[in-house]
């Protein structure tokens, strides 16, 4: 585990990864690194890939359940955050000035969206309080208020599963209710068909370029303010992973598990939220509610709406690694 060193990564053992997760639940990884930069991130996975060792990117931790007895291979935990504005070249696009913004996959959305505000930028006023990175984003196609990350994407930049390094049209991903050709497929299903996600040698975001429109700066932070606002109201401080279902076509998985009666209800430590029903809490943080509780809680909703409704809720977390 030593080789990493020379490109300035070092590798742990048995990390704790509750702490990176916004829910602050799960195990440990057997193996954790830490990148600062695209090109350590570049060069951590060709040598997992070489060393047959299986990996996983671990982003904000903020749609990821990991279970009890945590991850078996390698959490690459990226921090390479960089982003730049440029104007976009005149030679190359003379008749469209909107301006290209740069991010590395490791940086914050709402950090983005924040900074592009202040640029007098519209398109990412619907991000200014995304938890999360810039590649976990891309990879879900993230959205709220109406915007998605598929509105103002312009390209990213893709470590393929073949090891080049390719740029990728936004057009090439698919993008669908929080989907794309980038978010990895669940290896299993259990019989109550909740897939768990497990390490492997899929393609990694580096980075990604949006496009976004020059604006009336006044106007722009005032939808933003009003997101922003929208969202303090709407949504639980406690620990979570945000939604947990998708909605159904035509209705809200909120509204349905709160008809159904839920709200309040708990197991162990986890907590369907009285705020938002859709949101599972864990008021505990680190060791209070488990990987098992909120399976079971899972289970119990799905149970519950689908008696009453006849619908069977889709999670919108992923569940990654080994649950007991
Ligand atoms: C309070 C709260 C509110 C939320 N509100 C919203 C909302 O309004 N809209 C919404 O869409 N989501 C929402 N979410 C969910 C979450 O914020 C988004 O899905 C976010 O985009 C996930 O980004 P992340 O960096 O945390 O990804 P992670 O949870 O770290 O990872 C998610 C998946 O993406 C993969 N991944 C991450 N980075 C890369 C990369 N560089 N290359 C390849 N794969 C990668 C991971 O391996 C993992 O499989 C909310 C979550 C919380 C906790």
């Amino acid at each position: 585990m030593k080789a990493p060193e020379r490109f300035g990564v070092r590798i742990e053992m048995q990390t704790p990864l509750a702490p990176y997760t916004t829910m602050k639940v799960g195990g440990p990884a057997d193996y954790f690194a830490r990148v600062q930069t695209v090109d350590q991130l570049i060069r951590l996975v060709r040598w997992a890939r070489n060393e047959a060792l299986p990996y996983w990117i671990l982003g904000g931790g903020s749609n990821v359940l990991i279970g009890d007895a945590g991850v078996r291979g390698l959490v690459i935990y990226n921090r390479c955050r960089r982003v730049r504005i440029d104007e976009a070249p005149c030679c190359v696009f003379p008749q469209d000035d909107r301006p290209f913004v740069f991010a590395e996959s490791g940086a914050g959305m709402a950090g983005l969206a924040r900074r592009t505000i202040a640029a007098g930028l519209a398109g990412l006023e619907w991000a200014v309080s995304l938890p999360g990175t810039v590649g976990g984003a891309v990879v879900n196609n993230a959205g709220a208020y109406g915007g998605e990350v598929k509105d103002n994407l312009y390209d990213v930049m893709v470590l393929g599963a073949d090891d080049e390094i390719v740029e990728t049209p936004a057009a090439q991903l698919r993008f669908g209710y929080r989907v794309s050709t980038l978010k990895a497929q669940p290896g299993s299903e259990d019989n109550d068909a909740l897939a768990v996600v497990r390490p492997g040698f899929g393609p990694v975001v580096l980075s990604a370029n949006f496009r976004l429109a020059h604006g009336e700066r006044e106007a722009i932070e005032a939808q933003a303010e009003q997101n922003l606002r929208h969202r303090r109201r709407s949504q639980p401080v406690e620990p979570s992973l945000g939604s947990t279902f998708v909605n159904p076509p035509g209705d809200y998985a909120g509204r349905l598990i709160e008809a159904a009666g839920l709200k309040g209800f708990a197991i162990g430590g986890v907590q369907v939220s009285r705020q938002h029903a859709n949101f599972l809490i864990n008021p505990g943080g680190v060791g209070g509610a488990t990987a098992a509780d909120v399976i079971g809680l899972i289970r119990h909703i799905r149970r519950v709406v689908a008696d009453r409704f006849g619908i069977l809720l889709k999670p919108e977390i992923q569940l990654v690694g080994e649950f007991c």
